[in-house]
């Protein structure tokens, strides 16, 4: 399991596993590099190339920290999750360059990712002195009702490398103040970020075995962890093809799955739009972490009358776009994340070509001398698309967007519908009807109104409708429902025996 084929090997350090409160290697000694993306001479470190022996242990230790834990108050937890709040705000800018070149999106989005992580990590912390139920009126006398959260026990959870510490924080955060323990296998191109956290919480004063963290491949320490029996809840963000493989290995134990997967996310630009502010948002989020985000736009559904000021427009901005290493202040747009991906990338463009739809621009890797030794595509604009191509279907997952015509509002929200995904959506408009219509119609998790489709805060759910998740949300204060259980209790305090629907 490697991250990408060696180049140069330079001298790199060696980062651990963490089972049971210790830093240790894998049971097969073995490990993987971990290379930027960007420039493919440089290793951040060499991971543990964990599998089910490494998995076990750190399942046995989080099963054995679970009776305490749980039975911790919520607010003490939630002082040790201030702490490594504060620790996040002390390291921001380290770790956002290390970030950078571990998985290549610009200085700014990789602080935002940290961000991201110290706003769910204090708005989780905040829930460990609330975590509310709710207290209901009895239908018989001297009686009292009320509901209560209760840990789970050991969550798996397995994390993509788009968001390489967010996505981590997005899960451990609310597992942990709800009272669970875990185990997270990091994403094979990111798993030094996902060590930084980790470290970041031990540090803080988790107690042993409470979090522990392998690093590995998907088939050979993921596939182990969501199969494995003592695993109460699989947490899982990535694609659609792995959500589906992970909900069929857990449903034979009705075990908890929890998914957020892939997306097809949509801009409409009515007649009425502000046409530049919509080209903007359009650019940043069709390009932004080099449209490898799971709410990146990929389709521009554009009003017949604004479509060809939309798209000149568009296509001016994204070939203004300055595509390189993501630490040098001058880059819009950093590189793919490894070979495969670019290829699938360049794939998907060729097809675009087939199909018949106009490439605007982009289209191409880039190999002057800045970016020969990494993985970079120019910003790719496709006009001309119908909805009956490869490309209006499918995720890309790269920075590569569609122009589709539409007729009219409805014609817009038909054509924005029309995807097996729902994670996000947007609209520009001054009309507030067609705003509000929109809103109610288009069928995603996610919507915004004269804004792009990415920019989701921490204390609002986050999650997507049909192929994008299960039904679940994280963040907000819905990720709890994820990582806790109801339970409904009744106190009778009438001193005799009350009979509900018979005595009344
Ligand atoms: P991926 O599905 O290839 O991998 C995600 C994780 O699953 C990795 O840690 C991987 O090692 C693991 N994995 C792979 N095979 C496995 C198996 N058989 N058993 C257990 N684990 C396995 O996805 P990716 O390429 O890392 O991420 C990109 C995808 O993630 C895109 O589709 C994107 O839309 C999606 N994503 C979704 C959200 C969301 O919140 N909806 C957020 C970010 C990314």
């Amino acid at each position: 399991m490697a991250k990408a084929k060696p180049v140069k090997t330079t001298k790199a350090k060696t980062y651990k596993n963490f089972i049971g409160g210790s830093w240790v290697n894998s049971a097969s000694g073995k490990t993987f590099e971990n290379r930027n993306p960007a420039n493919l001479d440089d290793i951040i470190g060499k991971f543990q190339d964990s599998n089910e022996a490494d998995v076990k242990a750190a399942v046995k230790a989080a099963r054995g920290a679970f009776p305490a834990w749980r039975a911790m108050p919520a607010p003490v937890r939630a002082e040790i999750l201030y702490k490594a709040g504060e620790e996040l705000i002390k390291q921001k800018e380290e770790i956002a360059k290390t970030m950078t070149r571990e998985m290549g999106k610009v200085l700014k989005e990789t602080r935002g990712d940290v961000q991201e992580a110290i706003d769910m990590t204090y708005f989780m912390a905040g829930e460990g002195r609330r975590m509310h139920g709710a207290t209901m009126p009895s239908e018989l006398a001297n009686k009292f009702n009320m509901t209560i959260r209760q840990p789970i026990g050991v969550v798996g959870m397995i994390t993509p490398w788009n968001f390489p510490i967010a996505i981590p924080s997005w899960k451990i955060m609310p597992a942990l103040i709800c009272g669970n323990t875990a185990v997270i296998k990091s994403a094979p191109d990111t798993p030094w970020s996902v060590w930084k956290l980790v470290e970041i919480l031990h540090n803080a004063g988790l107690p042993k075995g409470v979090l522990n963290m392998i690093s590995g491949g998907g088939p050979e320490a993921g596939q182990p962890l969501v199969e494995h029996r003592e695993v109460d809840i699989v947490s899982f963000t990535g694609s659609t093809r792995t959500g589906r493989l992970i909900s069929e290995m857990c449903a034979p134990t009705f075990k908890h799955c929890s998914l957020e997967m892939g997306g097809k996310n949509v801009i409409i630009v009515m007649d009425d739009a502000d046409v530049e502010l919509a080209v903007e948002g359009a650019i940043w989020a069709a390009f932004g972490t080099s449209g490898q985000r799971c709410t990146a736009a990929s389709r521009m559904v554009v009003h017949k009358k604004v479509i060809k000021d939309f798209t000149q427009s568009l296509m001016d901005k994204a070939k203004k776009l300055r595509v390189g290493n993501g630490l040098d202040s001058k880059t819009d747009m950093g590189p793919i994340i490894n070979e495969p991906q670019m290829e699938k990338i360049l794939k998907y463009i060729e097809i675009g070509h087939k199909e018949g739809a106009s490439m605007l621009c982009g289209g191409k890797r880039l190999m002057g001398i800045k970016h020969k030794n990494g993985y970079f595509i120019a910003p790719t604009v496709f006009a001309g698309v119908t909805e009956d191509m490869t490309i209006f279907k499918e995720e890309i997952f790269g920075p590569v967007t569609d122009v589709v015509q539409c007729e009219d509002l409805e014609d817009g929200i038909r054509i924005a519908n029309n995807t097996i995904y729902g994670l996000s959506a947007s609209i520009y408009t001054r009309d507030v009807n067609s705003a509000f219509k929109a809103m109610r119609d288009v069928y995603t998790g996610l919507f915004y109104i004269n804004a792009p489709t990415i920019g989701a805060e921490v204390h609002l759910p986050f999650g997507g409708t049909r192929n994008t998740g299960n039904g679940h949300r994280e963040a907000g204060q819905q990720a709890l429902d994820i990582f806790s259980e109801w339970k409904s209790v009744y106190v009778d305090f009438s001193g005799k025996i009350q009979k509900a629907q018979i005595d009344n």
